[in-house]
Parts: structure tokens; sequence; C-alpha cells
């Protein structure tokens, strides 16, 4: 692994800029004027700020990029259920090369913009069998040390509601899945979505693996299947998979009255359910996402993602997570620098944390994931605001892309994109 002096960087809380040393991968040491003996490579990191390396809790590679000119109409629906039937009907034409080839599309933007870590829930169901699954586990070896990836088996149409999926659920983590999803709204009764749940908890202890469920994305309480974030909590109680369990979207929240969407945010906390809010899609869809703010004041583990890129359930995307966290920024009260300094904490070492990837932080014995932002002299809060180009992005202490700017007529900055 790699060794690697990073130079003249401004971390938040440090006074001054100071050196980053990297040993075997891992942050070895951070202080003013480090000195290193021998030839190891150094970056100048130009007196910029530097963050943890971003991580990305919640997007769909397998689904991503639809949009192609040939498949535009899939855009045109802008419902749940028309996105998931869209999205249904593109997966019979999806193939292993097809589905490698936009995966990695997706990851090279995320690398770009200096995300280092995902999580990717990946449709397991009989129309696209094992397929995907087969796909995202080659791409994960092959991204090995660039960015880390977590592979969830994920039933989209429901378990029961499409039979054949539960054994390919089970032949999917056999085959190395990482995590077991569930989207908890996705049967045809209220009864079967808790024995779906119910399910997932079965599989996760059968192969003692975490749990990823899509829950409650509705624009307010109405369909009981919508409305099952307590169910989940009790289940992660009753099976002792506090810390484990994680929901997603959770956007009928939104639309609870006040009392009941605090008392569901102390549930949660108190489960060990962590949460995601997935902006671009709740908010194309619904209009409107789980109140972040509310649940981190509540002690809720709590995370942003980009969830889905240029498909029916959100036609854009840059796959640049500080974009998604300004979208986030415009739904809950983020502006004083105490809130600034949240969000970035939500896309770095909280959302590795809910992850439990643990020290994902600019503190030695971290792995070496850190992405130095484009704005010389300045502090994290205006790099954040300006959306600036990510400089160098360092992965495992390798570093694995950076972005040029050039200096142009008039003092405007253009930046281009570059691969390490
Ligand atoms: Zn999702």
């Amino acid at each position: 692994m790699a060794d690697l002096l990073l130079t003249n960087v401004l971390p938040r809380g440090f006074d001054g800029p100071v050196d980053v040393r990297v040993a075997d991968g891992r942050i070895a040491e951070i202080g003013p004027e480090i000195v290193v003996g021998g030839d190891v490579p150094t970056i100048d990191g130009g007196r910029r700020p530097v963050l943890p390396g971003l991580v990305e809790p919640h997007l769909h590679l397998d689904k991503a990029m639809l949009l192609g000119p040939e498949r535009s109409e899939l855009a045109d629906r802008g419902t749940l259920e028309g996105a998931v039937s869209a999205t249904a009907a593109a997966k019979e034409n999806f193939t292993h090369d097809d589905v490698v080839a936009r995966a990695e599309d997706v990851l090279r933007r995320a690398v770009r913009h200096g995300t280092t870590l995902v999580r990717t829930p990946v449709d397991v169901d009989p129309t696209v069998g094992l397929t995907s699954i087969d796909a995202l586990l080659e791409v994960k070896e092959r991204w090995a040390g660039v960015v880390e990836l977590q592979v969830v088996a994920f039933p989209q149409e429901g378990i029961a509601a499409r039979p054949g999926t539960y054994d390919l659920l089970v032949e999917a983590m056999r085959r190395g899945a990482d995590v077991i999803g569930g989207c908890s709204y996705a049967e045809d009764d209220v009864e079967g979505c808790r024995e779906h749940v119910r399910t997932v908890f079965d599989l996760a202890e059968r192969f003692d693996v975490d749990v990823d469920v899509h829950a409650d994305f509705a624009p307010g309480p109405g369909d009981p299947r919508q409305d099952l974030a307590e169910h989940v909590a009790a289940v992660t109680a009753e099976r002792g998979w506090g810390g484990r369990t994680t929901i997603g979207h959770v956007t009928t929240m939104a639309g609870l009255p006040d009392e009941r969407r605090r008392r569901l945010a102390g549930t949660l906390a108190e489960a060990g359910v962590g949460l995601v809010v997935l902006p671009p899609t709740d908010l194309y869809l619904q209009g409107r996402a789980a109140p972040v703010a509310e649940l981190l004041d509540a002690g809720v583990a709590t995370a942003l993602s980009s969830n889905n890129v240029r498909n029916a359930f959100t036609p854009f995307g840059t796959v640049d997570l500080l974009d998604v966290t300004m979208l986030a920024a415009h739904t809950q009260p983020f502006g004083t620098p105490e809130g600034l300094d949240r969000l970035l904490d939500l896309a770095t070492s909280g959302a590795a944390g809910l992850l439990r990837v643990p020290g994902h932080d600019l503190a030695p014995g971290s792995r070496a994931d850190l992405v130095v932002l484009d704005a010389p002299g300045a502090d994290h809060h205006t790099a954040l605001l300006d959306r600036v180009p990510r400089r160098f992005v360092i992965s495992a202490g390798t570093l694995v892309a950076e972005t040029v700017t050039t200096a142009t007529l008039h003092g405007i900055r253009t930046a281009t994109m570059m691969e390490a």
C-alpha cells in the first residue's frame, strides 16, 4: 500500500496548514512541516482545505444512466409507481457488460468528486436474476483501492410479490453480497410488507450481515404499507440488530404531524436504526424529504446520498455528494456555520459510521482517503458553498483523481477533470 506525503493542507479544526504523512495506505501523522527521509512521493496541497473521502451510502449503480437517447421515454413519469415499472421493463435488457459499463461510468464521476466509499443496492429478481449482482461483485474487485464498495442484494419489486426472488437473494448472499436489502412497501398488503421485513432480518441473521431497507416512500401517511418505520425499529430491537440496520427515503415522515414525527425519530434513535435521506429522488418524486436536522437532533444516525442517477427515479444527477448535501440544506435549517459543519460531517465520517466503516476521519490510523478542495486559502464552508472542484482525490494513500483549474481572462477559472 502507498506511502505519500501531502503537504500544506487545511483540515477542519486546525489553526494553520499541516502536512499529512501516509504509510501503508493509512494516515501515519498529521502536523506542521513533517520531515520524511528517502524518496516518498509528495503532493503540494497549496494551502487548500482537505476533507476525509466523501461517502455515498445509497447509490444504485446497476440502474443508473438509463436515460440515453433511445430510452428517454423512461424519464417521463414522475411517480414512484411509474419509475418502478419503467425500470422493471428496462431490466429485461440488462446484460453483464451493460451493467458493468454504466456502474463504472457512475463510479468514475463519483471518484472525481471525491467519493471513496459507496454502498450500492443492486436489484435481484426473476427478471434480472443475478446478472446485476455478479456485475457489481466484479466491479467491486476491479475498483478495490480506488473506491470501497458494499454490495446490497435488493428486492426492489418485493419478495412474496415476485416468486423466485427469495431463492435468488439467498444465492446473491452466497456469492458474496455484503448486506441484505429490503423494500418494505413492495408487497400487496400491509401484512405482506411486515412479513417482508421479518424475512429480510431472517436472512440477515442467517448470513450475519447488516440490513438496508427502502421504507416509507410516500408524501404522508395514508397507505399503511408506506408507514412501517416503527415496525422496522421494533424488529431491529427484537433481533438485536441495533447499529446494523439502515432505512432509506422515509419521506412519509415528512408528512406526519409534529408530535408523531418527533416520536418516530426517538423510536429510531432508541432502536439504533440509521436513516439515509435521498434528496434528489425524494424531492423529484415527492417534493419532500425526511427532516435531516431534526433526525440528527434526536440522535438518529443520519446520512445523505444520491440514490439514483439519470433514470426514471431521478432523471438528473452529477454524482457529486456536495451537490446532494446542498440540496438537503435547502429543506432544513443548515444555514449557520454549525449547520454547514453538520453537513460536512454527514458527507464523510457520519455516513461511514452508518456503514460501520470505522476511522473515516483525518486522524492517525484512519484509512488515507483524502479530498483536497480547490479553494486555496479558503475555509471549508466557502468551498462547500462554491462546490469547488476536487483538486486531488486520494484513496488509501494513492492519488486516484485530480482536477486541474486554469485561470482565464477576467480571472474566471475553469476546471478540467483528469483521472490519475
Ligand atoms: Zn434506493
